[in-house]
C-alpha cells in the first residue's frame, strides 16, 4: 500500500530515503574532484551497466543491439530518438507498473503534479521543439543524482544541512513557468514541497500564462530571495522592475531552459543587482550543466553523456557547433536513454576553463525563440514568451508542428505543418483566449498552412519568431 501525506493526501514518494540520497551525495561529491580522465573511466563502467541492463529488462533495446557484441564501444550503438521511444513505449521501459497508459492517466490529472506514479516514479513531460511532446520517466535512484548535482555543482551546497541553513537563513524560492504541465522543473518544485512539507511555504510555482499584473501582485506578496525563469521570462520581470511595479529583492536570478545571451544576463544582473546563475537541463535528464564561477557551463560528465553530432550524425569536434547532440543518462534505469538525439544544438569547449573543472565546457545554443511584442489595452506593449506561447497551442490547440511569426505590431502569423489537421479557428480561438487574459489588445491571427521554415544554418526549427525592426526585449540571436 501506497503511504498518503496527511498534507495532500496523495501518494508520497516512499523513495526519499535518506540513505539512496546520502549515496548520490557523496558520489556526486567524489565526481566533482576528480580530473578528466578518472570521470571518463567512471562514465564508461556506468554506460556499460546501463547497456547490459538494457539489453536485459527492455525489449526495445535487446531488439535494437541483437547484433552487437558484448561490451560494446558507444559509438557502436544506434541512436535512438523521441518518436521510437514514445512508439515503443511500453517495450521501452523496464519496469511492467509503468505503461504508456498508466503514464497518460496520471499526467492527465494536474493534481499529480509533483506526485509518484506508482508511488516511485517522477514523470516529466517535454514540450519539444520538434513533433509531439514525450514522456520522460525517472526512477527514485535517478531523481537522488540529479537532487546531489542540482545541490552541489549548481547551488554549490555541501550537505543537507547546508540546505537547511539555506532554507532556514531565509531564503525563498520561486519558480515563474507554465505551471499546467507535468514539465521538469516545475515538477520538481512540487515534488520538492510533497516531499518535505516544512519547505512548501518557502517554494513555490507561479503560473506564466497569467496576466502580468497578477504575476507581478503574486510575486510581490511571496517576495522571493531566489527567482528561477526561462531568460525570455526574467526579462520580461526585469522591466516590471524597473518600472517599479515589481519590487523584488533577489540574492540570485536562475535561467535554464532558453538561450541565454550575454546581453540578457547583464540586464538581470543590472536590474535585479544580483548574481544571474545559468543552468542547461530537459526532461530527457534535468541537469545536463551546472555553471562554474567563471559563467560556463559545465557537463555532468560522470553521470551524463554528451556526444556532439553534425546533419549526419556524425561526432563533431570540440569548438565545432553541433546540428544536435546525442544524450546517455547513466542515471535512470526505468527508461533508457543510450544516445538519445535530444536536438539542441551545442558547442564543446576546446581549452579547459580557468575554473580547473575536469568537466568539458559547452556552450549551448538551442532553443532560440523570440518573445512576441504585442500591444496592450491600456496602452504599452507586453513580452509574450515563447514557452507560454508554445504550452498554449500544444494544451489547447492540440497543435505541435507550429510556427509563430510576428512582422507587425498588431499581427502573428500561425504557420502549420502538413500533419497538423486542427481547424484554424480552433487556433484562432486558444490564442485569442491566451491574449485576452494578458490584457492585450486587438491584433489579427493569421493561420497558414505552410510547413515551419528552419534555420539555414543550424536546421533547428525556431518556433516563435519577432521580425518586429525593435525589440525591447528579446534574447540576442547571432
Ligand atoms: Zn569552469
Amino acid at each position: 500500500m501506497t503511504p498518503t501525506s496527511t498534507l495532500f493526501n496523495l501518494p508520497v514518494a516512499t523513495a526519499y530515503d535518506s540513505a539512496r540520497w546520502t549515496e548520490a551525495a557523496y558520489d556526486v561529491w567524489q565526481g566533482s574532484r576528480m580530473p578528466a580522465e578518472a570521470l571518463a573511466r567512471r562514465a564508461e563502467s556506468r554506460l556499460q551497466t546501463l547497456i547490459a541492463f538494457a539489453r536485459e529488462a527492455s525489449p526495445f533495446y535487446r531488439r535494437l543491439y541483437r547484433r552487437l557484441p558484448d561490451s560494446p564501444p558507444l559509438g557502436a550503438l544506434p541512436p535512438v530518438n523521441k518518436k521510437q521511444l514514445m512508439d515503443h513505449f511500453d517495450d521501452v521501459v523496464t519496469q511492467p507498473a509503468v505503461t504508456r497508459r498508466a503514464v497518460e492517466r496520471f499526467i492527465a490529472d494536474p493534481g499529480h503534479l509533483g506526485a509518484s506514479l506508482a508511488g516511485r516514479y517522477s514523470v516529466w513531460t517535454s514540450s519539444g521543439t520538434t513533433g509531439k511532446p514525450g514522456y520522460f520517466v525517472h526512477d527514485p535512484d535517478a531523481l537522488a543524482v540529479y537532487d546531489a548535482l542540482e545541490s552541489q555543482r549548481f547551488r554549490g551546497v555541501r550537505s543537507a544541512a547546508d540546505l537547511a541553513r539555506q532554507l532556514i537563513n531565509g531564503d525563498r524560492y520561486a519558480m515563474v513557468a507554465a505551471t499546467g504541465g507535468h514539465f521538469a522543473g516545475i515538477s520538481t518544485v512540487e515534488r520538492m514541497r510533497r516531499w518535505v512539507p516544512w519547505m512548501a511555504s518557502s517554494m513555490r510555482g507561479f503560473s506564466l500564462l497569467q496576466p502580468i499584473d497578477r504575476l507581478v501582485a503574486e510575486l510581490n506578496e511571496f517576495k522571493p530571495t531566489l527567482l528561477a525563469a526561462y531568460p525570455t521570462a526574467a526579462e520580461m520581470l526585469a522591466a516590471e522592475q524597473e518600472a517599479g511595479r515589481l519590487q523584488l529583492r533577489l540574492r540570485e536570478v536562475w535561467t535554464g531552459g532558453e538561450f541565454l545571451a550575454e546581453s540578457t544576463r547583464a540586464r538581470l544582473q543590472r536590474i535585479f543587482d544580483c548574481r544571474v546563475r545559468n543552468s542547461y537541463g530537459a526532461s530527457e535528464f534535468l541537469p545536463i550543466a551546472w555553471e562554474c564561477p567563471c559563467r560556463m557551463l559545465h557537463a555532468n560528465t560522470d553521470w551524463v553523456i554528451l556526444e556532439p553530432i553534425d546533419r549526419r550524425g556524425r561526432p563533431v569536434p570540440p569548438g565545432t557547433r553541433s546540428h544536435s547532440v546525442l544524450l546517455t543518462n547513466l542515471a535512470n534505469r526505468v527508461q533508457p536513454l543510450i544516445r538519445y538525439d535530444l536536438g539542441d544544438s551545442i558547442t564543446l569547449q576546446p581549452e579547459p576553463c580557468a575554473c580547473g573543472s575536469g568537466m568539458p565546457a559547452l556552450v549551448v545554443e538551442g532553443r532560440q525563440d523570440d518573445a512576441l511584442m504585442l500591444p496592450l489595452e491600456r496602452g504599452g506593449t507586453v513580452a509574450v514568451v515563447p514557452l507560454a506561447l508554445s504550452t498554449v497551442l500544444e494544451d489547447d490547440a492540440h497543435v505541435y508542428d507550429f510556427q509563430v511569426t510576428q512582422t507587425e505590431a498588431r499581427s502573428v502569423t500561425v504557420r502549420l505543418g502538413a500533419g497538423e489537421g486542427v481547424p484554424a479557428r480552433t487556433v484562432r480561438r486558444a490564442l485569442s483566449a491566451y491574449f485576452d487574459t494578458l490584457g492585450i489588445g486587438q491584433i489579427t491571427i493569421g493561420v497558414a498552412r505552410r510547413p515551419p521554415t528552419r534555420d539555414r544554418i543550424s536546421g533547428k526549427l525556431r518556433r516563435v519568431i519577432c521580425r518586429l525592426p525593435q525589440r525591447p526585449i528579446s534574447p540576442d540571436i547571432s
